[in-house]
């Protein structure tokens, strides 16, 4: 019997043209691929599999042979022995009209005008940075565990010393092209050879390291510069650094996620870059000089007579620098007062003596 159509696009066995085509529309929105990037593969199949449900149950005489000898029987008949491609496909116009137009998706998905490229994935890997680096830009050794050149067969599949022929199906291109018309259009489509599926080789005996996908799992070191500026959880991405695929074809991207160490009592705010100091109470009154440990080194700043609790310091142009290049923020620096928990019996004294200097009321009893 093979699929039910009807299942497939959750309508009745003597559903209209009118809710064939709306059921269709609904579930084309749900399986499009470019809304499903977390299960693309998925999506495609299910995609694809509607479509054909659609495409014979919009059509008279296709329809009538699937209901008489069910999926089968359009094997040979309507399709060829193989089934539904989507060079069977006849619907285009309206999934024009449901996307508006014919996107990249869709370019890429029916193979119109490019061939689609044989890329390996793209690999991802996380590198911790401390914050002085944001400010110079830092070399990083970064290793991937990815899939390298098969050391044995260096690539080739093969068993070193044995024969491998050109694929008889395309010419040894891994490609197999047809040419489609829709309306007044004309499109080249081409696909992946089927035959051998986009080497380009048929291999006799497949090397028993990589059984003849010609990669291996290992690991890789990179060396990634970091530029200055770079923000947590920014991402850079280095072409061709990535998994090289199955036969001939491009490797696929490495992204970097950049994790930001900042030192303990430290934050970011856009480019400034902020930290409290405590101040002792003396200093904050007369003024001084106190050593404040910054990014890479430890500085000498000038405390002002009267600074208050909570206000800040700039050190101007001390931030970070903006991402290719440009004015750099600021190091904002929080003040808190050191209030002095333990006091020698003449220390107490003193203290007194400043409260009645500053006509601050006092009753004994607060200074055991
Ligand atoms: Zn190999
Ligand atoms: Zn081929």
């Amino acid at each position: 019997m093979g699929k039910d159509y009807y299942e497939i696009l959750g309508v009745s066995r003597n559903a209209t043209k009118d809710e064939i085509k709306r059921a269709y529309r609904r579930l084309a929105k749900k399986y499009h691929p470019d809304l499903n990037p977390d299960n693309r593969e998925e999506a495609e199949e299910k995609f694809k599999e509607i479509s054909e449900a659609y495409e014979v149950l919009m059509d008279d005489k296709k329809r009538e042979i699937y209901d008489k000898y069910g999926e089968d029987g359009l094997k040979g008949r309507v399709f060829n022995e193989g089934g539904f491609t989507w060079n069977d496909f006849t619907h285009f116009s309206d999934l024009n009209d449901i996307f508006g137009g014919f996107g990249d998706f869709f370019r890429d998905f029916f193979g119109f005008s490019q061939p689609r490229e044989n890329r390996g994935k793209d690999v991802a890997v996380r590198v911790t940075i401390d914050l002085k680096d944001v400010i110079t830009g830092v070399d990083k050794e970064v290793k991937v565990k990815t899939y390298v050149t098969c050391p044995v067969c260096h690539g080739t599949g093969a068993t070193p010393g044995s024969s491998v022929k050109t694929c008889p199906a395309c010419g040894g291109t891994g490609q197999k092209r047809v040419v489609k018309r829709m309306g007044p259009l004309q499109f080249v489509s081409v696909t992946t050879c089927d035959v051998c599926h986009g080497t380009g080789k048929i291999i006799e005996k497949p090397c028993p390291e990589c059984r003849g996908t010609g990669r291996v799992l290992g690991e890789k070191t990179y060396t990634v510069h970091i530029p200055p500026g770079i923000k947590e959880d920014d991402t850079l991405r280095i072409r061709g650094k990535g998994e090289i695929p199955e036969g001939k074809g491009v490797p696929g991207d490495l992204y970097i996620y950049v994790h930001i160490n900042k030192p303990e009592g430290v934050w970011i705010d856009g480019l400034d870059i902020h930290k409290n100091i405590s101040v002792a109470y003396p200093i904050a009154v007369l003024g001084g000089e106190i050593n404040v440990e910054l990014l890479n080194d430890t500085q000498k700043i000038k405390i002002p007579p009267g600074t208050q609790s909570g206000s800040t310091l700039t050190l101007k142009g001390m931030g970070l620098p903006p991402f290719g290049g440009g004015r750099r923020g600021n190091f904002i620096l929080h003040v808190e007062i050191e209030v002095p928990k333990k006091l020698s019996k003449r220390g107490k004294e003193l203290v007194r003596e400043l409260a009645k200097e500053l006509n601050v009321e006092t009753k004994r009893g607060w200074f055991r």
